[in-house]
């Protein structure tokens, strides 16, 4: 027997409007929009001073309910900051996702990706079952990736490995040829097997799906990449994965592929509409090209880059280029506190280019595509990301009150005010496939309830049983990483440009 649900909003943003309409209701049934039409008397839930909206995507993340600064460790530079959790004791998966989805379901996320995030435990299909429960659990829509690494585990490029430990004192060295182990499983094919164990239970659940996650390019050989991309294919599942996040990964990348990451990537299979790319801070002119004609949705994360130095993407530069934008928090916002609307709106912030030969900033429809329809593509979510007769039912109802503050112009549309203004406190409902998970403050899943208590004891936990001592060892790392990646010396900026065609990193700065 499916339940009917009817909403009453104020109003209603249907696709492709910049002014909300009035006077309709919403008629959700099995998970779906099934009528949108006038407001008739009866059983309706009245959302007076609300606005109902397609809910956001937060297209990467890795289901940190407690963030990296929470656990103790502060902003660094991307290279450096992989080695700081040396030491550190297991987490629990299932307690780390389960408060992450609670807090995108109270700031009007419905749906996100999961990106590749070991736990150490050395069974990689139990951790990420573990997540795929806790998703199960909260009510949210996520695509989970199943994550693969097979070299690469010390420094980048690999090749340069044995030169960076000779560099090391002896107890250094140690410590990284201790570390110098497959994070997931060891190879493609046993990712594979991983991904076979998980399938049967999951493949064909309504609101939950499988990917793979590659960590990133300079840490996966091409067998497996290919391997992996021709598997997912055969499942219709999606790739998604970190890609030239930082100068130093580009630099590293130029060396592996001498034709182009992206022309290689594409050559094994593994960039296609159906795969999306996590940061993507340093393409040229031809990855811009491959990129858009892919067809591959790029997610920006703006407040990671900035907390972990790596640079700003020339986003106005891919959506002139006809490519599809999402955005994700990471796991890094820029104030700690996983506002997708606030980490889209840095984004839009920090696309416009400086002066006035660069592309004009992108707009506040663009704005809200990234949020819903990008997020959706990014995830490969079907009939997800606009409010549609026989979409899913993944909507969010907005303070409107709050939005317009005391004053706003009545000729602004209501797209430039949630542009403008939206953030995560002025949420009042989040309803995913059609069921309300949270409403004005509270949250309707029992399961929810325990969330802040077991990332607590988990993250507790994890202090009391780390490694003291490695802890301390990793510190001592630092300036040898620090002398491996400063070799190489970034651009001039770069005026919200993408890097010149067929760009090369330079020569290795003599030591
Ligand atoms: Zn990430």
């Amino acid at each position: 027997v499916s339940e009917t649900t009817i909403l009453a909003p104020e109003l209603v943003l249907l696709p492709g409007q910049h002014r909300a309409a009035s006077g309709l209701e919403i008629v959700v049934e099995a998970g779906r929009i099934v009528a949108i039409r006038p407001r008739r008397q009866g059983a309706a839930i009245e959302l007076p001073g609300q606005m109902l909206i397609s809910g956001a995507v937060n297209a990467h993340q890795h289901g940190r309910g407690i963030t990296n600064f929470q656990h103790g460790f502060a902003d660094e530079r991307l290279e450096t900051s992989l080695h700081a959790r040396i030491g550190r004791g297991r987490l629990d998966p299932y307690a780390m996702t389960l408060l992450a989805a609670k807090r995108m379901i109270a700031s009007g996320v419905t749906a996100c990706v999961h990106g590749n995030v070991p736990y150490g435990s050395g069974d990689l299909a139990g951790e990420v079952d573990a997540m795929l429960r806790a998703y199960d659990d909260a009510g949210l829509r996520a695509l989970v990736c199943v994550g693969a690494q097979d070299r690469a585990h010390v420094v980048y490029p690999e090749a340069d490995e044995a030169a960076f430990e000779h560099s090391l004192p002896d107890d250094l060295r140690a410590l990284v040829a201790s570390r110098r182990k497959p994070p997931y499983a060891p190879d493609a094919e046993a990712t594979i097997a991983a991904m076979d164990q998980l399938w049967p239970e999951w493949s064909g659940h309504a609101r939950l799906s499988l990917g793979y996650g590659p960590s990133g390019p300079q840490w996966l050989s091409d067998g497996a990449f290919e391997a992996l991309a021709k598997d997912a294919a055969t499942r219709g599942a999606m790739l998604h994965y970190h890609c030239l996040e930082s100068w130093t990964q580009r630099a590293a990348c130029d060396r592996l592929y001498p034709e182009g990451v992206l022309a290689r990537l594409r050559r094994l299979g593994a960039l296609h509409d159906r795969v999306s790319l996590a940061h993507i801070v340093w393409l040229d002119e031809d990855d811009v090209a491959i990129a858009a004609d892919a067809g591959v949705t790029l997610v920006r994360c703006a407040g990671s880059n900035l907390n972990l130095s790596v640079g700003q993407a020339p986003t106005a530069h891919y959506l002139a280029a006809g490519i599809e934008i999402a955005i994700g928090t990471d796991g890094r916002s820029i104030d700690d506190g996983e506002d997708i609307w606030r980490e889209a709106r840095l984004v839009w912030a920090l696309a416009r280019g400086d002066g006035w030969e660069a592309p004009p900033a992108p707009d506040a429809a663009a704005w809200l595509r990234a949020l819903t329809s990008g997020g959706a593509k990014a995830g490969g979510f079907a009939h997800v990301g606009e409010i549609r007769e026989g979409w899913r039912a993944d909507l969010v109802a907005v303070n409107l009150a709050m939005l317009r503050g005391i004053y706003a112009d009545p000729d602004s549309g209501e797209v430039e005010l949630l542009a403008k203004r939206m953030t995560a406190e002025a949420v009042r409902l989040t309803m995913v496939e059609g069921r309300i998970l949270y409403r004005d403050g509270a949250f309707l899943v029992p399961e929810l309830e325990r969330a802040e208590a077991l990332a607590a004891a988990s993250a507790q936990e994890s202090k009391r049983t780390r490694n003291a001592d490695a802890a301390a060892m990793a510190d001592r790392l630092r300036p040898y990483l620090d002398a491996h990646y400063r070799r190489w010396v970034p651009p001039s900026p770069r005026l919200g440009a993408p890097l010149p065609r067929a760009h090369r990193a330079p020569a290795l700065r003599k030591a």
